[in-house]
């Protein structure tokens, strides 16, 4: 792994201080812009676009952290999907500046989630769907086999983690309890020990998730 950083982060926006984004501990939220899928449900589509550059600089975000020594537990990479640019050195400073480093990712890069995962205290990982229904979900064909690697990399890793399930009304492949049980437990299969359900937001997301939230609740009334 590169220990330059080849251009500069594009950072979509900081969360100055989080009590959930890693259970238990105070964060700051880095999210970085980008991702190459297209979620129907993302409730951050602004971040989704690789070509939208940073709302601030790297450079603000460790002054920013420089100030908050002592304060905050950790800094949480998230996105977008933070695995699609050269994280390693921004790690790095995080460290330095003597805070641990946490990782949001739904598995897009495989390759590099693996050469990163070492330099990561924790991990949240998106188990969207099961890998025969991410391509629906992301639209993109081969979402489910990187899903599938970098979760199993994970496991392996040893670092810590949870995953995470995302589910609801008009989610597709997890729109009921018996789906969202389902992808629980293809990811107990894979060995992943903590698997969290938790509920498909409607605020933030765009109208094609809205409608086929209002579609998928009308067929249960
Ligand atoms: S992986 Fe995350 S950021 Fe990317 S489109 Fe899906 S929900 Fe949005």
């Amino acid at each position: 792994m590169s220990l330059q950083r080849s251009r500069p982060l594009a950072v979509g926006g900081l969360a100055k201080l989080s009590t959930c984004d890693w259970p238990g501990k105070l964060v700051a939220t880095v999210f970085l812009q980008g991702c190459p899928w297209n979620c129907l449900y993302c409730h951050n589509p602004d971040l989704i676009d690789c070509r939208v550059p940073g709302q601030l600089t790297w450079e603000d975000v460790v002054a920013f952290l420089a100030g908050r020594r002592g304060l905050l537990d950790a800094v949480v990479f998230s996105g977008g999907e933070a695995t699609r640019q050269d994280l390693g050195p921004a790690i790095s400073q995080v460290r330095d500046l003597g805070f641990s480093a946490g990782l949001h990712t739904s598995g897009a890069y495989p390759r590099r989630l693996t050469e990163l995962l070492p330099l990561f205290d924790w991990v949240g990982f998106d188990v969207k769907a099961l890998p025969s229904d991410m391509a629906a979900l992301t639209g993109v064909a081969s979402a489910g086999e990187a899903m599938t690697t970098s979760l199993q990399a994970l496991v392996a890793s040893g670092v810590d983690y949870q995953v995470r399930t995302t589910w609801g009304p008009g989610v597709p492949g997890v729109s009921t309890p018996g789906q969202a049980a389902a992808v629980v437990d293809w990811a107990r299969a894979q060995g992943a020990r903590e698997v969290v359900l938790q509920e498909a937001r409607p605020d933030g997301a765009r109208p094609a998730f809205l409608a086929a939230r209002r579609e998928a609740l009308a067929q249960l009334a």
